[in-house]
């Protein structure tokens, strides 16, 4: 208790930083959806997930939606081309302009390649001009890539346990991370639910697809010497302390 004035004033500090575009890299499992929303807790930025963005076009049945549903059932990815279109969108909306985290896109080099030029293009050079005229608008804040490195077997563990909230989004894990009762949501009391593409049928063939196709992603980040690699198989709060001081030692733009 005596301690909140302080947190609330570290935190309204992050909050008022501008952290540029984050990605985090990292197998399914690797933790990416429980660290972005770490950060998006503590940053205030919004968290950019293909994955949800995906699964809200199938839950509507856009044409999109139901070109995507049976690739996303058999694990693989969805082209390319799909993505940009609905990434685009999302990535011009006001609540990123001080900063976003990406969760699960790039996972293609050629994604990669789009997205530096989308960014220099749409963001980068939208914030420089702003800055130029002395506007309050952010400045230029670079990208930061972060990859979560996990052991293959804690991945199968960490994927088979997997278990979120329909109604919140709140992840569980029936190993490391259980709700207080049994296959309830602690937050709204909803039945959890294992997602379609984490049953063990199709958990294999999304570890691979991940090894044939984002591998590349990582590579592509190294060759630029961006890529931060973090050993993912400490504890979440571990993990989300080593993101927060990369972050921290990133950016140092207001917003
Ligand atoms: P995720 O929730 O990130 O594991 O994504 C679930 C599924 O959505 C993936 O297995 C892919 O079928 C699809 N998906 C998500 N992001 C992308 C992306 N960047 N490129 C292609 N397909 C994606």
């Amino acid at each position: 208790m005596a301690n909140e004035p302080a947190m609330s004033t570290a935190n309204n500090a992050a909050r008022n930083r501008n952290i540029g575009p984050v990605i985090l890299l990292g197998p399914p499992g690797a933790g990416k959806g429980t660290q972005s929303r770490q950060i998006v807790e503590h940053y205030g930025v919004p968290q950019i997930s293909t994955g949800d963005l995906l699964r809200d076009h199938v839950a509507r049945g856009t044409a999109l939606g139901l070109e995507a549903k049976a690739i996303m059932t058999r694990g693989e990815l969805v082209p390319d081309e799909l993505m940009y279109g609905i990434v685009a969108d999302r990535l011009r909306e006001v609540d990123c302009r001080c900063g976003f985290v990406l969760d699960g896109f790039p996972r293609t080099a050629a994604q990669a390649g789009w997205l530096d030029a989308f960014l220099e293009k749409e963001v980068f050079d939208n914030f420089d001009a702003k800055a130029d005229t002395k506007s309050e608008k952010p400045k230029k804040c670079p990208l930061i890539v972060i990859q979560l490195l996990v052991d293959y077997n804690q991945l199968l563990l960490r994927i088979a346990g997997r278990r979120s909230c329909p109604t919140c989004g709140r992840l569980y894990n029936i190993h490391s991370q259980p709700p207080l009762v049994d296959a309830v949501c602690d937050v709204d009391g909803s039945k959890l639910v294992i997602r379609e593409d984490d049953r063990e049928e199709v958990i294999s063939e999304r570890l691979a697809t991940y090894e044939r196709q984002t591998k590349p992603v990582a590579d592509y980040y190294r060759g630029q010497r961006r890529l931060i690699a973090i050993n993912a198989d400490r504890t979440v709060e571990e993990v989300t302390t080593q993101i927060f001081g990369v972050i921290d030692s990133h950016c140092v733009g207001g917003c």
